[in-house]
Order: structure tokens, then C-alpha cells, then sequence
């Protein structure tokens, strides 16, 4: 009756095709990439931030959670709960409010994806300096916030809390709560800091403290002129080593690496027609037409042959201002990479990914239809070749149980910043794809694969690998993005730092139902 009644009340608000009760509908969304759970009451789609105050405000006052959404495209449980819950997707919230050259600064909507942004800054010479995740064609950028999302940038620039300046959040009794530069009374969202860093609580809380209704970002110039740079390792230490290197002498934006697994997984899953499609865009996106040609050349000899006895790959792009400093960073790579054993390779690969950053989410699923769930943590350099080669024995100790299930792993290392590194086994078994996957895999690569039966021991396997990775990590003091309620936030930190978190929320969201179970809490 309660829900009947706060249906009708969020239909009356938001209108019809902006609630969603539907039991298909509701089936999708009570899943993500990898897990699901029972199906949220409704879910609503508020268009402004008014709306989504004044909805989140009626729902809890039916002491009923809320569960924020924004592209989906995660796989930790951040959005799924057993709890009776309204989930607020928010997909119709997209805006770019405000880019400000002057002040260097762009404002959106939280479910603005990182694609639109992307395009919209394009023609202006400048970016954001954390800008986007390889999920960004449909990732939002109020969920990169809430996840602490990495990728484009992180090489030099960090995590992408570390690009924010302020936000307006929505906490659980349907108040905005503005942060940075722009809570200031004729204050603007120019500058972060002014007394503690409230922004900062924001970020990484996989949405446990409050929905984030707009965000704004710092802007820095574009920087042009761009390397692109690929090594072959014969083993993990020698990547590992010049990926650190690399991330201490601040040279790229994005420098990566992958173990010779899923280096062939890669290999295996693009089609020869996509490379000549991403051909077209590597040439469509370069100045000037010799180095287009030569480009273009060097990737079609490179294809994908020479990646085929590869051992561990690395992988570098310089973004810099000028050539000078640009080709000194290029230089110096190759420095490093030669000192720790790396043999120079075609650059393909990062030229790819530079030329189309957002391409459609078919990396959610193995190449022949696998499921597909990644995990990671973060570690300072000095720990990062002895916890790699401590998740190497925990999958060797598992190798009965991997083999019976056909469980594969493979590694995609990357540094953010200049002081971390992260490792990120992912897993791959086969297992029959969920809804989520047949809506968000494109029809081509559905169409071409042969899917495999159900195999829920599998799953439940996989569930108890990623646990015990868990432990491993912990033993090396590791972090976490994307906590959800996967990662074990509020087990792993001390007694006091547990006690403020956990005061903090209880402020923010007395009732406990502000995404309850996110970090641990609530
Ligand atoms: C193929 C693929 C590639 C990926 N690549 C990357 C990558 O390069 N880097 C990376 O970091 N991750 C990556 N991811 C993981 C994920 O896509 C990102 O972390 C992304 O930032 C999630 O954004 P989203 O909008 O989809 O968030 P969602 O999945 O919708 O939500 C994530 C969490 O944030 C919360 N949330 C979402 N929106 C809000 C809001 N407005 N206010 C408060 N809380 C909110 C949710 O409750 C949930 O806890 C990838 C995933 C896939 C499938």
C-alpha cells in the first residue's frame, strides 16, 4: 500500500514513462555487468536536479533506499541491493551546464557520459584532466566520480577525483548539498578548497553518501603533440619495473601493459574489418598527411601478427605541449624499456586507442561469448612485482578448481599517477550472458558468437577467486576503486578511520537508506 502510494506520487512528479515498473524492465536493471540481485520497487528517471530532490526526499520519507544509477557499466554491486529500493537511473540528466574558458572550468549533469564531453571540448583545445574510462561511450560522468574511474589522463593526472573541483549532491532527505568554490555565498565552482575538502567525501563513495546532481571539472589545455609507443617484455618484472619508471618521471598519460593472456584475448576478439575500421579513425585523427600515410602504413604491416609470440606488452602515449618536450618524453621511455629488457614494437595498439577512446562495451564479454568480470587494487611501486607474483601462485594453488571450470585470468597493469600501480587480473569462464549483456553488446559481436550454458558453480567459483584475491590484495595494504559492495572498504580500514566514516553517514543519511550497503555501510 506504501508503494502504491509512492509510485502514484512519483508518477504524478515525474510522469508516466519516467517510472518504470515494468517486471522486464526491472529485470535488467536489477543487474550489472557481473552479478544481480532482487528487482528494485521502480525506477525513476528525474529529468533536472529538482526532481531528483524532491523524489529522492518523498521516497526515503517512505523509509524506502534509494540506489543511484548512472551508466551501469559497473560490476561491483555499487547499484544492486535485496533491500526495498527505488532506483534512480540517471539517464535523462545529460547536460553540459557550463564550459568556462575563462575560469577553466566545465559544469554537467552526473549522467552526462564521457563521450559527450569529450566531443563537446574537442574543437576548444581543451580537456579535462582525468577524461574518461575505455567504458565512457556509455559511462556517466557522475558515476566515474562516485567510482573514483581511471584511465585517459591517469597516467599523469590521477584518479578522477583528482580532476573535480565541486559538485551539488543530493543527500537522503532530498536536500543539495553544494561543495568547492561554489557553496560560497555569489561564490563560483572555480576552485576546490575553502576549509575541509568536502568534495573530496564525495568521491569513491560508490554512492553511499548522496547522488551527485552535477558535477564541475578542471580544464586544462589539450596537449597536441602525441607519441605513441609499444614494448615487448619477456617477463612480468621487466614491464612492471618500466611502467613504474615511467609513472615516477611523470612521462605519459596513459601507460598500460598486458600479460601475454589477454594480450591474445585481444587479439583474438577485434576482426580484421574493425582494424581497418580503426584505421580509418587513426588516419581521420592525425595532422598531416605524410604521418598519416606513415601511420596508417606502420599499422596495417604491424596488424596484429607481431603481437602473436608476444610475451608481456607495455604500451606508452605522450601528450605534451610541444614537439621538443614531447619527443624527449618518447625518448626517455624507450630509455627505460630498454634498460628493464623491452624490445621496441609497432605502436598500434595505444594509436588505437588514442584514435577512438569510447568505442561500444563488447569487451564485457569474452571473445567467444565468456563472461567476463575484471578485479583490481591499487599498490605503491615497490610492492608491485612481489604481489604480482603473489596473485601468480594464488592462481597457481587454484589451478584444479580453474581448469575444472575452464576459469582463465589475465592481467591489465597500468600506473596512476606518479606514486601507484595497478593490477587488475581479470576472469574470464564460460557461462550463459545475462539481459545486461544482450543490451549492451553490440548485435554483430552477439550474432558471431555461440554462447555457452549456464554454470552457476562457475559463477560461485569466480565469486570465491575474486574473494581470495581479495585477502592477497590485503596483505599488501592494497586500495580500491569502485567499492560498492564488493570491496571491503570498511573491513580493511582501522577502528577510527571507520568510526568517522561511519559518523559521517550517519549524519548525512540517519536512516541508513542512501544505496545502503555501499563501502560496507549502513
Ligand atoms: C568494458 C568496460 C570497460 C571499463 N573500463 C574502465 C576504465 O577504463 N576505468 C575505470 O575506472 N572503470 C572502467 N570500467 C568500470 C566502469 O564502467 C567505470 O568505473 C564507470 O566509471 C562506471 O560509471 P557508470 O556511470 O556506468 O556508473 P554505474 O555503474 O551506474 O555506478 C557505479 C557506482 O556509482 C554510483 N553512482 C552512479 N551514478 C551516481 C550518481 N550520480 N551519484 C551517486 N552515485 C552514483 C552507483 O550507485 C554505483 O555504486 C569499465 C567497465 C566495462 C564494462
Amino acid at each position: 500500500m506504501i508503494t502504491e502510494t509512492l509510485i502514484a506520487s512519483l508518477t504524478q512528479k515525474l510522469g508516466q514513462e519516467h517510472v518504470i515498473t515494468d517486471e522486464n524492465e526491472l529485470t535488467y536493471y536489477s543487474q550489472d555487468v557481473f552479478s544481480e540481485a532482487n528487482k528494485p520497487l521502480a525506477v525513476i528517471r528525474p529529468g533536472n536536479k529538482k526532481e531528483l530532490a524532491e523524489s529522492i526526499g518523498m521516497v526515503t520519507e517512505h523509509d524506502i533506499a534509494i540506489l543511484p544509477r548512472g551508466g551501469g557499466m559497473s560490476y561491483t554491486s555499487g547499484y544492486l541491493s535485496n533491500r526495498q529500493s527505488v532506483m534512480v537511473d540517471m539517464c535523462r540528466m545529460t547536460d553540459i551546464i557550463e564550459i568556462n574558458l575563462e575560469d577553466m572550468y566545465v559544469t554537467v549533469e552526473a549522467g552526462c557520459r564521457w563521450v559527450d564531453l569529450y566531443e563537446a571540448l574537442k574543437d576548444k583545445n581543451v580537456k579535462t584532466p582525468m577524461w574518461g574510462t575505455l567504458s565512457g561511450l556509455k559511462a556517466s560522468i557522475g558515476g566515474g566520480a562516485s567510482q573514483n574511474s581511471v584511465f585517459f589522463g591517469s597516467g599523469q593526472n590521477g584518479a578522477m577525483s583528482d580532476s573535480i573541483i565541486g559538485m551539488e549532491v543530493v543527500t537522503s532527505n532530498g536536500k543539495i548539498v553544494t561543495t568547492g568554490s561554489g557553496a560560497i555565498e555569489n561564490g563560483t565552482p572555480f576552485f576546490r578548497h575553502f576549509g575541509p575538502d568536502l568534495t573530496g567525501l564525495f568521491t569513491g563513495d560508490t554512492g553511499a553518501l548522496g547522488v551527485k546532481a552535477t558535477l564541475t571539472l578542471k580544464l586544462v589545455p589539450d596537449r597536441p603533440e602525441k607519441r605513441f609507443v609499444s614494448f615487448n617484455f619477456d617477463d612480468h618484472s621487466g614491464m612492471l619495473k618500466a611502467i613504474a619508471d615511467v609513472a615516477r618521471e611523470n612521462l605519459a598519460s596513459e601507460c598500460f601493459g598486458f600479460d601475454p593472456f589477454l594480450q591474445q584475448q585481444r587479439m583474438k576478439r577485434e576482426s580484421l574489418a574493425k582494424d581497418i575500421k580503426t584505421l580509418g579513425k587513426v588516419i581521420g585523427s592525425e595532422k598531416g598527411f605524410t604521418s598519416k600515410l606513415k601511420s596508417a602504413t606502420e599499422v596495417v604491416i604491424a596488424g596484429r601478427d607481431y603481437m602473436k609470440e608476444t610475451s608481456f606488452s607495455f604500451h606508452a602515449v605522450v601528450s605534451e605541449m610541444t614537439d621538443v618536450q614531447a619527443d624527449k618524453h618518447l625518448n626517455r621511455i624507450r630509455e627505460i624499456a630498454n634498460l628493464h629488457g623491452g624490445i621496441e614494437v609497432a605502436n598500434s595498439i595505444p594509436k588505437i586507442i588514442h584514435a577512438h577512446p569510447f568505442v561500444p562495451l563488447n569487451n564485457m564479454i569474452g571473445p567467444e561469448g565468456e563472461r567476463w568480470v575484471p578485479v583490481h587494487c591499487l599498490v605503491p611501486h615497490s610492492k608491485a612485482i612481489d604481489l604480482f607474483e603473489a596473485i601468480e601462485d594464488y592462481f597457481g594453488s587454484k589451478q584444479d578448481v580453474m581448469e575444472k571450470y575452464k576459469i582463465e585470468a589475465g592481467h591489465l597493469i597500468l600506473n596512476i599517477g606518479n606514486s601507484a600501480t595497478l593490477l587488475e587480473p581479470v576472469f574470464f569462464w564460460p557461462d550463459e550472458l545475462m539481459e545486461f549483456h544482450h543490451r549492451n553488446v553490440e548485435e554483430d559481436v552477439l550474432e558471431r558468437i555461440s554462447g555457452f550454458e549456464a554454470d552457476e558453480a562457475a559463477r560461485e567459483v569466480v565469486v570465491e577467486l575474486r574473494d581470495g584475491l581479495l585477502d592477497v590484495f590485503a596483505d599488501y595494504g592494497a586500495t580500491h576503486f569502485q567499492i560498492g559492495r564488493t570491496y571491503r572498504y570498511s573491513k580493511n580500514i582501522k577502528p577510527e578511520t571507520l568510526d568517522l566514516i561511519t559518523g559521517i553517514k550517519n549524519v548525512i543519511d540517519p536512516k541508513g537508506l542512501m544505496n545502503p550497503g555501499s563501502l560496507g555501510l549502513g
